[in-house]
C-alpha cells in the first residue's frame, strides 16, 4: 500500500535555520489551503494508503478545526488500512487540548515533536518559538492524553552547543515517554538568517570530528537506553520504527499532497509547485520526471542504505532482474576494501566507519 505526505506551509515564525517551504502568518490563507488540499485529494480518491505523514511547516499552527477538517478529508478520500500509522508534525507550544482533541479523534496515532534541544540558549539561538521546558510539557500532555507513540526531533552542531549540554538534551529526551527519536545535524543553507551570523563569526560551526563525536555518543547513549538506531539519523524502540519514512528508504510507492510535496508513483517522480498562489487557484503540478531505470537502482541504493539494515541482495535482484553485485562491482569493491560496506546475511549495509562517511559512499551508487 502507498503512503500520504501531506504538506502544511505555515509556521508561527521562521526559525533561523530554515529553508523548508513554510511561511509565518498568512492566517487568512489557511482555510482556502485546507480547501485546495482536500481538492487535490480527490484527484487521487479511493487510493489505498497504510500510512499517513502530516508534516511541515507547522501542522500544529493550524486551528482545532482547521485539523479537524483534513483529517476528516482523508478518511473521506482515501482507502485507510486499519492499523495504518497516522503521524501529525507538532511543535512545543502551538498544541492545545483542543488540538489534541482533534488529532485524536481523527485517528492520528503518532505524533513527531520537534524539540531539537533542551537548552534554552540553544534554542534562542536558533530561533525557536518555544523553551525546553515547554516542550517536556508538550510531550507530556500528549502522552498524557493517549498518545503512546510519541516521536522527538533534536538537533547536533547547533550555536552554543558542547559535548555537556547534548548529553543534556539526550538525558531530557529519553526521561520523556518517547518511543522513537530522530537526531539531524544542523546544516547551514543559504540565505538562511543564521548563515549570515556563521559568516559574521557570531557562531563558530563545530568541526567534523566534533559533530561525529556526537553521533557516535547518541548511537551509544540511546542504544544502552533501549532504542536501536535503524536509519542513519533516526532511533526506535522495537517496533516503533516510522513506517512512514520507512517507505522512502525501500522505495515504496508514495503520494505527497500539498506545497513543494512530491509523489513517487508509477516510475514517476512528481513535483508540486512551491508558489503558494498557484497552488490556492488549484494548480499543484508542475513538473514530474519519468526516471529510468539507472535513476531507480541508484535512488534504491541511495535510500536503502541509509537503513543500518541496508540493502537486500534478493529484494534488488526481484524489483531490478539484475544482481546487485553485478550492477555495482567497482563501488561494492571499493568500500568494502576501505571497510566502509560489509555484505552478511543477504544485505549489503554501511560499517560503522561507513556510516561516517555515508554521503561519500552513496554518491558512488547514483
Ligand atoms: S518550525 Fe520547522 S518548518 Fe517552521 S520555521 Fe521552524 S524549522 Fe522551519
Amino acid at each position: 500500500m502507498k503512503g500520504l505526505y501531506i504538506h502544511i506551509p505555515f509556521c508561527v515564525r521562521k526559525c533561523e535555520y530554515c529553508d523548508f517551504v513554510s511561511f509565518p502568518g498568512m492566517e487568512r490563507e489557511r482555510d482556502a489551503y485546507i480547501s485546495a488540499l482536500i481538492s487535490e485529494m480527490e484527484l487521487y480518491r479511493g487510493e489505498s494508503l497504510d500510512t499517513v505523514f502530516i508534516g511541515g511547516g507547522t501542522p500544529t499552527a493550524l486551528t482545532a478545526e482547521q485539523l479537524s477538517r483534513l483529517l476528516l478529508a482523508v478518511h473521506d478520500n482515501f482507502d485507510i488500512a486499519s492499523g495504518a500509522e497516522i503521524t501529525v508534525e507538532a511543535n512545543p507550544g502551538t498544541v492545545t487540548d483542543e488540538k489534541i482533541s482533534a488529532l485524536l479523534a481523527g485517528g492520528v496515532d503518532r505524533v513527531s515533536v520537534g524539540v531539537q534541544s533542551f537548552n534554552d540558549n540553544e534554542l534562542k539561538a536558533i530561533g525557536r518559538i518555544h523553551d525546553a521546558e515547554t516542550a517536556k510539557e508538550t510531550v507530556e500532555k500528549l502522552y498524557a492524553a493517549g498518545f503512546e507513540n510519541i516521536s522527538l526531533d533534536l538537533m547536533a552542531s547547533l550555536p552554543y552547543q558542547t559535548m555537556d549540554s547534548f548529553k543534556h538534551s539526550l538525558e531530557a529526551a529519553v526521561a520523556l515517554p518517547i518511543k522513537h527519536i530522530s537526531v539531524y545535524s544542523l546544516i547551514i543553507e543559504e540565505g538562511t538568517p543564521i548563515e549570515r551570523k556563521y559568516k559574521d563569526g557570531v557562531y563558530k560551526l563545530p568541526d567534523e570530528d566534533t559533530d561525529r563525536e556526537l553521533y557516535h555518543f547518541t548511537a551509544e547513549f540511546l542504544r544502552r537506553r533501549g532504542f536501536e538506531r535503524y536509519e542513519i539519523s533516526n532511533y526506535a524502540m522495537p517496533g516503533y520504527e516510522s513506517r512512514h519514512n520507512l517507505k522512502y528508504w525501500t522505495y515504496a510507492e508514495y503520494l505527497g499532497i500539498g506545497l513543494a510535496a512530491h509523489s513517487y508513483l508509477d516510475g514517476m517522480r512528481r513535483y508540486n509547485t512551491s508558489d503558494i498562489k498557484k497552488y490556492l487557484s488549484g494548480s499543484f503540478g508542475e513538473d514530474e520526471t519519468i526516471l529510468t531505470d539507472d535513476d531507480k537502482r541508484g535512488e534504491y541504493m541511495m535510500l536503502g542504505l541509509r537503513k543500518t539494515e541496508g540493502v537486500s541482495a534478493a529484494a534488488f535482484k526481484k524489483l531490478f532482474g539484475i544482481g546487485l553485485y553485478d550492477s555495482y562491482k567497482a563501488a561494492i569493491d571499493k568500500f568494502t576494501r576501505a571497510g566502509a560496506l560489509e555484505f552478511s546475511d543477504g544485505f549489503l549495509r554501511l560499517t560503522e566507519r561507513g556510516l561516517d562517511i555515508a554521503n561519500t559512499v552513496m554518491c558512488e551508487f547514483i
